[in-house]
């Protein structure tokens, strides 16, 4: 992509309501628009990212055996009031039509994926079986303070398992929470897993995914020796006392985003829409359901939290909008450079490389300027200097080392940088 046919440019100052560092980093480089408190628009580059984080989980999600639908997002309010959630979710968002017929807006979505289910199936040969969708979610947060962690209107992945029995619950209970491992190591962050009880959903067993950062909302007392991890909310351990699961460690308390959670749901929502299946001697059971929650736009505005300086934003490689950031910089011999890094904009290409081409007529302090603030992994530089070499300058956004390197030595390269 030509940096000159942008949609986007950056800005010097992000809106002045806004204190989130996230939100902050994103609306200045381009990558979202504020709408209002909660609720942000995401454009070219932020769906880049946005994009390149769900196709992780999706990879991982199929891996499951989940399958991917896309469920309504605008609810019939009789199915919530089936489940009593239309009394008890505090975050619902209730609409009335003109013609006074009553809606909800999708905050999670065991109301329609149970009636769903319950269709399709019939019997213990159709179970186990789960479903996921990658969408939107609307929930009437009081506050909305911390950037794209907390909206009004954010992104999530939710899957939901149906089981025959608890125990095979349990089975993929554990094979999920493996996969969601996956899914956040994958995204260059290292999350670590609380054990709780389910809040307002049940009083069975969930885990909390949290990724340590000062722009979270949790705290967690967690031990640096193993894995062992608790809400502090919740734990009765404290900071400072020996780690119960290795008796070695010293409890350490910090503060953490929620990036994903999985519940057990027991037998809840199928008892409420009178869903059962026949097991093998033909009798009716009732199914065993879990959710798996994780926040696509929370965990991108984490990465940001977690991944940045004080000039911008640095992308893990697996996220990043592009993998290379070309940037020419043309003086007295202004054409032999842009000859030079079209053919370079064209040989990445031509090898599946992700290119934004800083083609900009601009000085060179406002490009490199924009390109940390955009945070691409890696930067090259054509530019008098290294036409005269017969290399490019390649610069690693995390590290900020610099090396002249050769177009065959740039491409053996390449594997490794982008
Ligand atoms: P929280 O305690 O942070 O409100 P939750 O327990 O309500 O989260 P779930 O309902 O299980 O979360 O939603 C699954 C995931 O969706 C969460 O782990 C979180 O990453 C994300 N999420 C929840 N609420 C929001 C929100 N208002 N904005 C952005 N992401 C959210
Ligand atoms: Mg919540």
């Amino acid at each position: 992509m030509r940096q000159s046919q942008l949609f986007t440019k950056t800005r010097k100052e992000a809106p002045s309501d806004e204190v989130a560092k996230n939100a902050e980093l994103l609306i200045r480089a381009g990558y979202i628009h504020k709408e209002m408190a909660g609720v942000y628009s995401y454009l070219p580059l932020g769906l880049r990212v946005l994009s390149n984080i769900e196709n992780i989980i999706r990879e991982e999600m199929n891996a499951l055996g989940g399958q991917e639908i896309k469920m309504a997002t605008l609810h019939p309010s009789e199915k919530w009031k089936q489940t009593g959630g239309w009394e008890t979710v505090d975050v619902l968002f209730k609409l009335q039509s003109r013609t006074e017929k009553e809606y909800a807006l999708g905050q999670s979505e065991e109301e329609i994926v149970t009636p769903i289910a319950q269709e399709y199936v019939a019997s213990y040969k159709d179970l186990p079986v789960a479903v996921y969708q990658i969408g939107q979610k609307y929930r009437d947060e009081l506050r909305a303070k911390s950037g794209i962690l907390r909206g009004r209107e954010f992104g999530m992945k939710d899957m939901y398992s149906f089981h025959e029995s608890q125990q095979d619950f349990d089975r993929f209970y554990a094979i999920a929470k493996e996969a969601y491992l996956k899914v956040f190591t994958r995204a260059g962050l290292d999350a670590k897993v609380t054990e709780a009880t389910g809040g307002s959903f049940s009083e069975k067993l969930s885990y909390e995914f949290m990724v340590l950062t000062d722009a979270g909302e949790d705290d967690i007392v967690y031990c640096p020796s193993c894995t062992h991890c608790a809400n502090a909310e919740v734990t009765k351990v404290k900071e400072g006392g020996t780690c119960p699961k290795c008796g070695k460690g010293v409890l350490a308390k910090a503060r953490a985003a929620e990036v994903g959670n999985v519940f057990d749901l027991g037998q809840k929502y199928p008892k409420a829409f009178g869903f059962t299946y026949k097991d093998k001697e033909g009798r009716e059971q009732t199914p065993v359901v879990g959710c798996y929650g994780i926040g696509t736009t929370r965990l991108m505005g984490t990465i940001v939290e977690v991944f940045s300086d004080e000039k911008g934003i640095v992308w893990p490689k697996s996220v990043a909008p592009f993998g290379v950031h070309l940037i020419s910089i043309s003086g007295a011999s202004g054409e032999d450079v842009k000859k030079e890094a079209d053919a370079l904009y064209t040989s990445l290409r031509q090898k599946g490389i992700e290119v934004l081409y800083d083609d900009r007529d601009l000085r060179p302090g406002e490009k490199f300027a924009d390109s940390d603030l955009l945070g691409i992994p890696t930067r090259v530089v054509v530019s008098e200097k290294t036409l005269k070499e017969n290399k490019f300058e390649v610069k690693d956004r995390k590290t900020g080392s610099i090396s002249m390197l050769s177009l065959p030595d740039f491409l053996l390269r390449l594997p490794l940088i982008s």
